[in-house]
C-alpha cells in the first residue's frame, strides 16, 4: 500500500485530522481540503489514488464535488462518507459513480477494509499506478486489452471507447459493466451478477442502478441506442454483449 495517495475531504477539523493520522500510520501519503471547491481542486490537479469524500460540505457540496470530477473525465476512486439516515445521498453518490460509502459514525477498522477492497478493485486498471498493477493477478481475458468490434474500439488500459471516430472516456462502472459483458459475451449477464461483480455488494436498493449506468454506457458504444447492436437488452434477466471481435485480438 505504500506510496498511494489518498484525498481526504471533509470540514469537521477533529475528524479531517484523525483521518489524516490514522491513514499516514497505514503507510498511505494523505492531503486534506477543508471543503468541497479545493478538494475538487486538489483532486483534479493531483490525481490522488482514492478520495475519501464527505458529503455535508462547506462552498460546495460533496455530490457536487463527485458530479463535476466525474463530468471532467476524472475516475479517481471515490468513497463518500454519509450521516446516518442520509440513504438517498447514499444512493445519489452510487449513481454519480462512487465507488463505495462509509455512515458516519464509522471504525478505523470498517473504513480500512473498505478503502483496502476499493484499492483492490481499482488498482488493476488504474494505468497511474503500475507499480501497483504489476503486483495484481489479471482478472479476465479483457484486462489491459485493446479490442476492435465493427463499429467499435474498446481500449481497457485507456477506459476509452471509440466509435464514428469519437472517443469518450468511460467511467469505472461503465468499463467494468463492458468488461464484464464482453467477457461473456453472447451469453446472458444478469443484473444481479453485475451488481455483485461490478459494485462488489448486493445490497443497493435496485438493479435500476445497472440499467441507469446501461443507458450511459450505451450512449457512449451504440451508434443507435434505440436499437443497440452491442449492449443488448434480454428482457427481464439482463444484458448480453454481441460482436465478434476482428481477426487478431484476443
Ligand atoms: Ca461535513
Amino acid at each position: 500500500m505504500n506510496d498511494l495517495r489518498i484525498l481526504v475531504i471533509e470540514d469537521e477539523p477533529d475528524l479531517r485530522a484523525g483521518l489524516q493520522h490514522n491513514l499516514e500510520l497505514e503507510g498511505f501519503h494523505v492531503d486534506v481540503a477543508a471543503d468541497g471547491k479545493t478538494g475538487l481542486r486538489k483532486a483534479q490537479q493531483d490525481n490522488p489514488d482514492l478520495i475519501l469524500l464527505d458529503l455535508m460540505l462547506p462552498l460546495m457540496s460533496g455530490l457536487e464535488v463527485l458530479k463535476q470530477l466525474r463530468q471532467s473525465g476524472h475516475t479517481h476512486p471515490v468513497i463518500i462518507v454519509t450521516a446516518k439516515g442520509m440513504d438517498r445521498d447514499k444512493v445519489a453518490g452510487l449513481e454519480l459513480g462512487a465507488d463505495d460509502y462509509v455512515t458516519k459514525p464509522f471504525g478505523l477498522t470498517e473504513l480500512m477494509a473498505r478503502i483496502r477492497a476499493v484499492l483492490r478493485r481499482t488498482q488493476r486498471h488504474t494505468t497511474e499506478s503500475m507499480s501497483q498493477v504489476t503486483a495484481v493477478e489479471p482478472s479476465g481475458p479483457t484486462v489491459g486489452a485493446v479490442l476492435q468490434f465493427r463499429s467499435l474500439t474498446v481500449d481497457f488500459k485507456r477506459f476509452t471507447v471509440t466509435k464514428n471516430d469519437a472517443e469518450h472516456q468511460l467511467s469505472r462502472f461503465e468499463a467494468e459493466i463492458l468488461r464484464m459483458l464482453i467477457d461473456h459475451r453472447g451469453e446472458v449477464v444478469t443484473r444481479q451478477n453485475l451488481l455483485r461483480q461490478v459494485w462488489g455488494y448486493v445490497h443497493l436498493p435496485t438493479t435500476r442502478t445497472v440499467d441507469n449506468h446501461i443507458a450511459r454506457l450505451r450512449k457512449k458504444v451504440e451508434l443507435d441506442v434505440d436499437a443497440p447492436e452491442h449492449v443488448v437488452t434480454v428482457h427481464g434477466i439482463g444484458y448480453r454483449f454481441e460482436a465478434t471481435p476482428l481477426e487478431g485480438t484476443p
